[in-house]
């Protein structure tokens, strides 16, 4: 017999796949967290293409945890997250990003 946390993700992916599954998840560990006053761990943080940055600096203002900074590689800045363990998963920085440099915020266990 699956934990109620299975059952709601059983449910969610026969009702709408990965990306509902997700929300649920994010929902669930929320709740978790929040009953426990423990911190999120995500899994992972946004992707910054560095390739892609421009380095103009907005993800880094934009980022509530101040966990991106600029690097600069081969005579051009580019955005890093220096703190991945830290990402509170807002979106800020993809928001903020006028080049779409960062790609979907992941989800946080
Ligand atoms: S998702 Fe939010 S906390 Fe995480 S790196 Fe982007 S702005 Fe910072
Ligand atoms: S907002 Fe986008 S282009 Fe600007 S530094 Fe951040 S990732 Fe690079």
């Amino acid at each position: 017999m699956p934990s109620n946390l299975s059952k709601e993700l059983y449910s969610a992916v026969e009702a709408g796949g990965e990306e509902q599954a997700t929300q649920a998840y994010m929902a669930i560990r929320r709740g978790a967290r929040d009953a426990a006053n423990e911190p999120i761990q995500p899994k992972v943080a946004p992707f910054i293409d560095t390739k892609r940055c421009s380095g103009c600096g907005r993800c880094v203002a934009a980022c509530p945890e101040r966990i991106i900074t600029l690097e600069t590689e081969n005579h051009r800045k580019h955005a890093i997250i220096t703190e991945p363990q830290q990402c509170s998963n807002c979106g800020a920085c993809v928001t903020a990003c006028p080049i779409e440099a960062i790609s979907s915020v992941p989800f946080s266990p």
